[in-house]
C-alpha cells in the first residue's frame, strides 16, 4: 500500500498523550485531541462554577449539536439519534425493545461481542426464539451466500458485528443489508469499532439500527455513545425502561412515549461528556474519514508486515479487507505478560480474551491475543519501536 499524505505533525501535536505513550489501544481507549479535552473541562468548570443546570443552559447549543454531528457522521437526521452512555446500552436499549414471538429467528456473526450474545440467550430463554449463527466464507468474514441460504420469513433479527473487539477483521456489512431489506427483517449492526475508523452511511449498509461508543476510534470521552434508529422504526421499538425523558406523563393513567429516537436515552447525563462527543465528531470529520481510514490501514499494515519478521509471531487477524486492529500471539508467551512487559516501557496494548468473543475464539482454539489497534497520529516510528521492544522481549 502506498503511504498516504497525512499531516501527522499536527495530528500529533493536537494529541496531548502522544508525548508520554505509543498508545496501540485505540481499539480500547484511543486519545483524545486536546479540543475534546478543553470542551469537556472547560464545561465542567461552568459547572462548577455557575451550577450543572445554568451551565447547560449555557451551553445549549453545544450539547444539541452531538446529534447533528452524529448525523452528519453516518448519513442520518438529527431524531434519528439517541446519545447515550456507552454503545452495549445503545445496542441493549434497541434490541429489548424489539417485539419477538416465539418462534422467530436472530440470525448473527462468529464475530459477535459477548454483551451482545448474553442479551440474544437472555431473550432466547423468555421468549421461545432461535439464535442461528451465519458460518464464515474461507477468509473468515461472514458469509453472504450462507446467510443468503439460511434466510426465511421466520428471521426477525440479523445483528451482526461490522469489526470485532478481537481483530482486524470488517464484515461485509453492506452486502448484509441488502439481504435483511429483501426479507425486510431488522438490521442491527454494533459499529462500535468501526465508527470513526471509517467512513460508515446507514443508508449504503442499509441497517435499520446501528450502535457507537465514543472512546474507541472517535477519540470521545468515556461514558459516552450513541444510537441510531431508522425514522420508520422508530415506532415498532418500544423501550424497555421509560422516565420522564423518553415519556410524557399526559394523564394520571396515561403516558406518551417520544416519537424520535431519544426514546431511548434517559435524562440525567453526562454533560459534558456530550459536549465532548459532538466534538470529538466534529474532529473526525474535519480530518475526514475517508483519509483516516487510509492512514489507519498503511499503519496496520505496516505493522502486520513488521511483525510478521519477527520469529515467533503469529499474525491473527481475518478477513479480506483489514482495519486498524492488529492482533498477534508470541509463541510460548502469555499475552497478558508481554502485555505488562510492554506497559513497562509506556507501550500500550490490550489483551482479547475468550470471553469477549467466544465463539470465534473457541473457533480458533485461541484463549487470548495481543491486540495492538493503531490510529491516525501513530507514527511510523512508534511501529519501528514497539516491534523493537516486542522482538527483544519476545
Ligand atoms: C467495545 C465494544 C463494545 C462495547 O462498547 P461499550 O462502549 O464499552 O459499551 C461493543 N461491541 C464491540 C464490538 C466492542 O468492541
Amino acid at each position: 500500500m502506498k503511504k498516504p499524505n497525512f499531516d501527522l505533525e499536527k495530528a500529533r501535536r493536537d494529541t496531548p498523550g502522544c508525548e508520554n505513550v505509543i498508545h496501540f489501544n485505540n481499539a480500547g481507549a484511543a486519545l483524545m485531541p486536546q479540543p475534546v479535552l478543553e470542551a469537556v473541562l472547560s464545561h465542567l468548570k461552568l459547572e462548577a462554577s455557575i451550577g450543572g443546570y445554568e451551565a447547560a443552559l449555557q451551553s445549549k447549543r453545544a450539547i444539541d449539536h452531538v446529534y447533528d454531528a452524529s448525523g452528519s457522521l453516518i448519513g442520518c437526521s438529527r431524531d434519528e439519534i439517541a446519545i447515550v452512555e456507552n454503545a452495549t446500552r445503545a445496542w441493549d436499549m434497541a434490541f429489548y425493545s424489539i417485539p419477538f414471538n416465539p418462534g422467530d429467528r436472530i440470525l448473527t456473526s462468529m464475530a459477535e461481542y459477548a454483551s451482545n450474545y448474553i442479551a440474544f440467550l437472555q431473550r432466547a430463554r423468555k421468549t421461545d426464539v432461535t439464535i442461528d449463527i451465519i458460518p464464515n466464507d474461507d477468509s473468515s468474514q461472514i458469509s453472504v451466500e450462507a446467510l443468503r441460504s439460511m434466510v426465511d420469513e421466520k428471521v426477525k433479527l440479523i445483528a451482526i458485528t461490522h469489526v470485532p473487539t478481537n481483530g482486524g477483521l470488517v464484515n461485509p456489512a453492506n452486502e448484509v443489508g441488502k439481504i435483511s431489506q429483501e426479507i425486510d427483517a431488522l438490521y442491527l449492526l454494533d459499529a462500535c469499532q468501526s465508527i470513526g475508523q471509517m467512513g460508515i452511511d446507514v443508508n449504503t449498509i442499509g441497517c435499520d439500527i446501528l450502535s457507537a461508543t465514543g472512546r474507541k476510534y472517535l477519540r470521545g470521552p468515556r461514558g459516552t455513545g450513541f444510537l441510531y434508529v431508522r425514522r420508520r422504526r422508530i415506532r415498532e421499538l418500544e423501550p424497555p425502561f421509560l422516565d420522564l425523558h423518553a415519556a410524557k406523563w399526559t394523564a394520571h393513567d396515561r403516558y406518551e412515549i417520544r416519537s424520535d429516537a431519544r426514546r431511548f436515552e434517559n435524562w440525567e447525563t453526562n454533560v459534558a461528556g456530550k459536549i465532548g462527543l459532538g466534538v470529538a465528531i466534529d474532529y473526525a470529520m474535519q480530518w475526514g474519514l475517508d483519509s483516516i481510514w487510509e492512514r489507519i490501514r498503511y499503519l496496520a499494515e505496516s505493522l502486520r508486515s513488521r511483525l510478521s519478521d519477527i520469529p515467533g509471531i503469529m499474525g491473527r487477524d481475518l478477513g479480506t479487507l483489514k482495519c486498524g486492529i492488529v492482533t498477534f500471539t508470541v509463541d510460548g508467551k502469555d499475552p497478558f505478560d508481554i502485555q505488562r512487559a510492554l506497559l513497562e516501557k509506556n507501550i500500550n496494548v490490550s489483551v482479547s480474551k475468550l470471553e469477549s468473543t467466544r465463539l470465534d475464539m473457541e473457533s480458533r482454539h485461541l484463549k487470548s491475543l495481543i491486540r495492538a489497534s493503531v490510529h491516525y497520529y501513530n507514527s511510523e516510528d512508534e511501529i519501528e519501536r514497539f516491534c523493537e521492544t516486542l522482538a527483544s522481549s519476545a
